[in-house]
């Protein structure tokens, strides 16, 4: 098994005969990592396009490997499923999200709002609004300040399982996200009914603006739709300014990409946010 650089992290590449190991690696890691904290979250910022202010950050995972590496979380969340410890590793990814935004507060940054990932098996286990909800009740938190981000198939696999799980949610007053909107198969009929915050308008069309008309035409129908829904729209794997405008004069409201930020450490991300507030 190799390790390829991929900027932020590193990521196998394993051969065909090798990847069994490589599964058991992983999963032997994953569990000694819910032991012996070795999972780190990185930050994205998430910025409102008209004022320029950091509008939330996005948390991600990644997998602490061998030396300084770290794995990335499509290289660990799919074996972390297989293996029955998805459930323990969304866990730990709240209750870390919770206890940094306690921290950034003491560190006398203002109260910044943090969305975290939810896996379809994770969303799907019995009792999960509840749990999350205690969770970030035990940190003190105001719920408001946690968003969850689920995927179009996460929640339209079963639609009334799924509407029920995130009204409770909202009713506890956590936001909810979908993510990677365009690629599944919702149903527009079925996204009217679904307790909603905010629409992530999928990076494949994004990443495309500059290059390619119906990425375009298919980024604008999505916005169009989002507003018709009363929802905020993010737009997300900016990495250029064009990309960035076009967003903005279609009326998308925020805006997430390499162009504004790369994912960063805690503390790297201290210092971003610290350098551009002052
Ligand atoms: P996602 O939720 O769609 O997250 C966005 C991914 O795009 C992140 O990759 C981020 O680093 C990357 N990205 C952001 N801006 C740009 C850009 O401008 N250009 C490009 N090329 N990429 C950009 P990452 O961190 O590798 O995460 C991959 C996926 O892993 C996430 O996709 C999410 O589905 C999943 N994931 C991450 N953290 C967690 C977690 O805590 N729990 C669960 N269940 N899944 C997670
Ligand atoms: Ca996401
Ligand atoms: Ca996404
Ligand atoms: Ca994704």
């Amino acid at each position: 098994v190799k390790y390829e650089n991929r900027g932020t992290y590193f990521t196998y590449t394993a051969q065909l005969d090798d990847r069994a190991d490589a599964t058991s690696a992983i999963e032997a890691r994953l569990k000694r990592a819910l032991q012996h904290e070795g999972f780190v979250l990185h930050y994205q910022p998430v910025i409102d396009i008209t004022s320029g202010r950091v509008a939330s950050v996005e948390a991600l995972l990644r997998l602490a490997g061998d030396r300084d590496q770290l794995i990335g979380p499509d290289q660990f969340i799919p074996i972390a499923e297989a293996a029955g410890l998805i459930g323990q590793l969304g866990e730990w990814v709240a209750v870390e999200a919770c206890r940094q935004h306690n921290a950034w507060r003491k560190e006398g940054l203002p109260p910044i709002n943090i969305a975290i990932n939810v896996s379809p098996l994770q969303f799907r286990q019995r009792g999960f609004a509840q749990r999350l909800q205690a969770i970030v009740q035990a940190a003190g938190l105001d719920p408001s300040c946690i968003q969850i981000e689920v995927t179009e198939s996460t929640v339209m696999g079963n639609i009334d399982d799924a509407i029920h799980t995130l009204k409770g949610i909202r009713f506890s007053g956590i936001k909810v996200a979908l993510d990677d909107f365009g690629t599944g198969y919702s149903s527009l009929s079925h996204l009217s009914n679904l307790p909603l915050d905010k629409l992530k308008v999928d990076q494949s069309f994004v990443r495309r603006l500059e290059h390619d008309n119906s990425s375009k035409a298919i980024t604008m129908a999505i916005i169009a739709l989002g507003r018709a829904l009363n929802l905020e729209i993010v737009g997300e794997g900016i990495e250029s300014e064009e990309a960035l405008m076009y967003l903005a004069e279609q009326g998308c409201n925020l805006a997430q990409g390499y162009f504004i930020s790369r994912p960063l450490s805690a503390t790297d991300f201290t210092d971003w946010y610290r350098k551009r507030t002052t």
